[in-house]
């Protein structure tokens, strides 16, 4: 065999182990251990790539910690050590790889296409019933398609952060990792620590309280009394991170009264209630003000689940920009759209609602309005919407809709 082959086939053979670091007490922990103590490993550090996926919304102060701790570490011990982010909307738009090295410095977290511009350019927020499509997005998509490319169908060991806490969270990414080649370590598990563990491994070793990492917006960081209480002064500490989750509630809210980032309720009413927020929601309210703001018109077609009338779908919709202006301006036509169709607006809080057409319970349905939000969100006409509201005006119990 020549030089060259035993080369290639040495790099074969090599042990490729692939972390998961979501920049997170759990995967930071794994990462100490590690590098601190070889017994707590059976591979090579040359083995090792540490993989991140920048959503573009971390919390500054995570990043701040990580290039201050973790990556001078990574960096002595010459730990291949990767960024990527997704490049776009859609797939074919693929992914960017923000950096590649063995000596890291600089934690990549504004990404590229981020998370919120998706969502607020959608009029939305992330989902919290069902899979996390935000993560399955922004993170797990990503992450695959470097893994894949790096490891062309070869056996690997994928380590994620899961904690002895997250059995069920073990059990799905077991069943939903499907990679060719993938075999799943958990060494928390293994180790047997909880996030208490972790944690209090990272206080003993680098003197810091690890915060959570999430995008600064994450609904799943504020479902929980305990995520609320960490979560919460947080914004007020940070009134210049905090003004994105706000207005990107607002918005939503303006075109879906159902969305709000705690669980259907809304952030900006549970930060009303704190008395140390006044001057948060001053500037929040100020910076409202000052926003380009648009009148918007959405049309929302409710499909029928498997054809039963009484259970609700999934639904499709048409969000379309009719005019900009000041926010005075913009809802004065507002008033003026709602007295020309001879009706009052809904008060909603801080939004006014001009109901065209209101839903019932039977599904296919269909429902209408104009309302008023920042300019932020951009016309769009979902998937199949047209198919969609033909037949939800067609549905059952359906009145024809107020032109
Ligand atoms: S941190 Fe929260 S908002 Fe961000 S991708 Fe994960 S689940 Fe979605």
């Amino acid at each position: 065999m020549s030089g060259a082959a035993l080369r290639d086939a040495a790099r074969q053979c090599r042990r490729r182990v692939i972390l998961s670091y979501g920049l997170g007490a759990d995967s930071t922990a794994i990462l100490l251990r590690w590098l601190a103590d070889p017994s707590s490993r059976d591979f090579d550090l040359s083995d090792l790539v540490v993989i991140t996926a920048q959503t573009g919304d971390e919390w500054p102060e995570t990043g701040h910690l990580v290039e201050q701790f973790i990556y001078p570490l990574l960096a002595a011990h010459g730990v291949r050590t990767v960024q990527v982010a997704r490049g776009g909307h859609y797939e074919r738009d693929g992914i960017v790889v923000l950096d590649d090295t063995r000596h890291p410095t600089a934690c990549h977290i504004d990404g590229v296409y981020k998370l919120s511009t998706e969502m607020v350019t959608m009029g939305t927020v992330p989902q919290v019933g069902g899979v996390r499509k935000c993560s399955l997005r922004f993170k797990g998509w990503v992450l695959d398609q470097w893994i894949s490319a790096f490891t062309r169908g070869r056996p690997f060991d994928h380590v994620v952060g899961f904690e002895l806490g997250e059995l069920d969270r073990v059990a799905t990414d077991r069943e939903q990792g499907r990679l060719p080649g993938r075999n799943p370590l958990y060494p928390l598990v293994e180790w047997g620590w909880f996030r208490g563990d972790a944690l209090a491994y990272i206080r003993q070793r680098l003197g810091v309280d690890w915060p959570k990492s999430a995008c600064t917006f994450c609904p799943f960081a504020l479902t929980h009394r305990e995520g609320l209480e960490r979560t919460l002064p947080r914004f007020i500490r940070h009134p210049e991170v905090a003004m994105l989750p706000l207005s990107m509630e607002h918005a939503a809210v303006a075109l879906n009264a159902r969305q709000g980032l705690i669980g259907g309720e809304r952030l900006v009413d549970v930060m009303t209630t704190r008395p140390d927020a006044g001057p948060l929601m001053q500037q929040f309210h100020q910076h409202l003000d000052e926003q380009e703001w648009a009148l918007y018109r959405v049309q929302r077609a409710f499909r029928a689940k498997n054809g039963d009338m009484r259970t609700m779908g999934n639904a499709v919709r048409n969000v379309q920009v009719l005019g900009t202006g000041d926010r005075a301006r913009v809802l004065a036509s507002l008033q003026r759209v709602a007295a020309r169709h001879g009706r009052t607006l809904e008060a909603d809080g801080p939004h006014r609602r001009l109901w065209l057409h209101r839903r019932n319970n039977l599904f296919p349905c269909v429902e209408e309005l104009v309302t008023a939000a920042p300019a932020v969100v951009e016309t769009k006409k979902g998937p199949g919407f047209d198919k969609a509201w033909a037949s939800g005006l067609n549905g059952p119990r359906q009145l024809a809709v107020v032109a």
